[in-house]
Parts: structure tokens; C-alpha cells; sequence
């Protein structure tokens, strides 16, 4: 691969938040090992590519607690977020009506996430995918709305946090730095000391594949349900996966960066 010189950290962040706007169109699919090729840098999605993270402690019972919050709060909810069982969008909507609401709501967030991984059901290949990122000679990081907290505790009690160089995740009560925001990928790729176009990110929801593109960063898809596959598409991904063993076979043959 081309030499580079290294950036600095704020270098890093200024182009990310300089693509603040409308995505950039993508470029025509290249496949995966198209995709792959020349990157040293796989930045992954936590809830859906690394475990379902509400698969033990259920999205909606999550939701609701923090909706009880609020109304302690009483602050009246909208009914469509009241009844959306997202706690991540229950969230958003806190972050923005009230800072202060939306810091406890935070906190009681990360306290539930934290429940959640406990319990949450490994996605079948996530740890080849570590690996075989390792061999392959690439960094790797992860880059999620959870928060930081609940992504290290889950990488550590299940053993994945040496393969793992960066965590860029929810570390703040302001809500508008999550993805669709570049934010964190932006963060990922200081940690990592790389330039976008030296990354993929691997996510599971049009959001990830939004702000891989505001980044600079080439989106994979992972289809972890059906017809998501489409969507995933339709947002811009330029690979599409259904299964990680997808992924861990072209990261094991595919050329070393
Ligand atoms: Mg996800």
C-alpha cells in the first residue's frame, strides 16, 4: 500500500467534521475483496456485528425505564418516541429537549446497557473477524452509540479486548454526536492514526453506513435480518454481508494492506 504520512489527531477530526452535510454519493460496489483492498483500518458496529446487545434484557423493557425516568421528570414524551421500544431514540429525544433530562437519561442508559451486555448473545463470528483483521495485519476498532462503559465490558468478559486497538462510543449526554454523525468514526480513526480512506466500517444500520460515508470511510453492510440487506444498499454500502464468515474469508484471502 502507498506510504502515508501520519496525521495529527485534529488534523484527523477537522476533515471528518469539514464532510458535515450530505453524504457524498458512493462509489459502484467493488465487492468485498474489492472493498478491503488496500485498507489497514476495520472499524465495527457493536450492537448487531459484535452481539445483539437487547437480546437478554429486552430493547422495549429498556425503553420503557427510561420513559418512567422521564416522566419523574414530567416532561411530556411524543407518542412516536413513547412508543418506538428504542432506547437509544428515547434517548436522542431526551438529549434534545432538555441537556440536563437527557444526562440522566444517559446514565440511566449506560446503567441498563451495562445489564444488557451481560446477557447479550454473541454474534456467530465476531471474534474470527477480530482475528482474522489481526493477521491480516489491520487495526481495528469499535464504533458505537452504546456506551463506552457496556462496549469494554462486554469485549473484556468475553475475552476480545486484546484484539480490539480502539473503543469510540458513547461517552457524552449530547446525543447529535452519535452516528449519523462522523463523530465517532472520526474519534476511531484518530485512535488508530489512519486517514478514512485507509478504513472499512462494518454496521448493521443505514446510520452506520451514513456516517461512514460523512467520514470519508468505505461502508460494509452486515444483513443480520432480512430484508435489510436493501436498505443497507440503498444507504450506500459497498459490500453487503449476511453471515461474518463472509467477512472473515475475505479478510484471511484478501491482500495484506
Ligand atoms: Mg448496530
Amino acid at each position: 500500500m502507498a506510504r502515508y504520512t501520519r496525521p495529527g489527531v485534529s488534523a484527523i477530526l477537522d476533515s471528518v467534521h469539514e464532510r458535515l452535510g450530505p453524504p457524498p454519493a458512493s462509489p459502484p460496489p467493488a465487492g468485498l475483496s474489492g472493498v478491503l483492498a488496500g485498507t489497514r483500518c476495520l472499524l465495527l458496529d457493536f450492537d448487531g456485528p459484535i452481539c445483539d446487545v437487547f437480546a437478554g434484557l429486552p430493547a422495549p423493557t429498556a425503553a420503557g425505564r427510561l420513559i418512567r425516568l422521564i416522566g419523574d421528570s414530567h416532561v411530556p414524551v411524543p407518542a412516536d418516541v413513547a412508543g418506538s421500544g428504542d432506547p437509544l431514540r428515547v434517548f436522542s429525544w431526551a438529549s434534545a429537549a432538555d441537556p440536563g433530562l437527557g444526562a440522566r437519561v444517559e446514565a440511566e442508559l449506560t446503567e441498563l446497557e451495562c445489564a444488557a451486555v451481560a446477557i447479550a448473545t454473541p454474534t456467530p463470528h465476531a471474534p474470527e473477524v477480530l482475528s482474522a483483521a489481526r493477521a491480516s495485519g489491520r487495526l481495528v476498532a469499535v464504533v458505537s452509540n452504546n456506551s463506552e462503559r457496556a462496549v469494554r465490558a462486554y469485549l473484556a468478559a468475553h475475552g476480545l479486548d486484546d484484539g480490539v486497538d480502539a473503543v469510540a462510543a458513547r461517552t457524552s449526554p449530547d446525543a447529535a454526536l452519535l452516528k449519523p454523525s462522523p463523530h465517532l468514526v472520526g474519534k476511531a480513526l484518530a485512535a488508530l492514526g489512519a486517514v478514512p480512506a485507509e478504513a472499512v466500517l462494518v454496521g448493521d444500520l443505514g446510520t452506520d453506513v451514513r456516517a461512514a460515508l460523512l467520514a470519508g470511510v468505505r461502508p460494509i453492510g452486515y444483513a443480520s435480518k432480512p430484508g435489510v440487506r436493501a436498505t443497507l444498499r440503498q444507504a450506500g454500502a459497498q459490500a453487503v454481508v449476511g453471515d461474518l464468515a463472509d467477512l472473515v474469508a475475505a479478510l484471511r484471502t484478501g491482500l495484506r494492506p
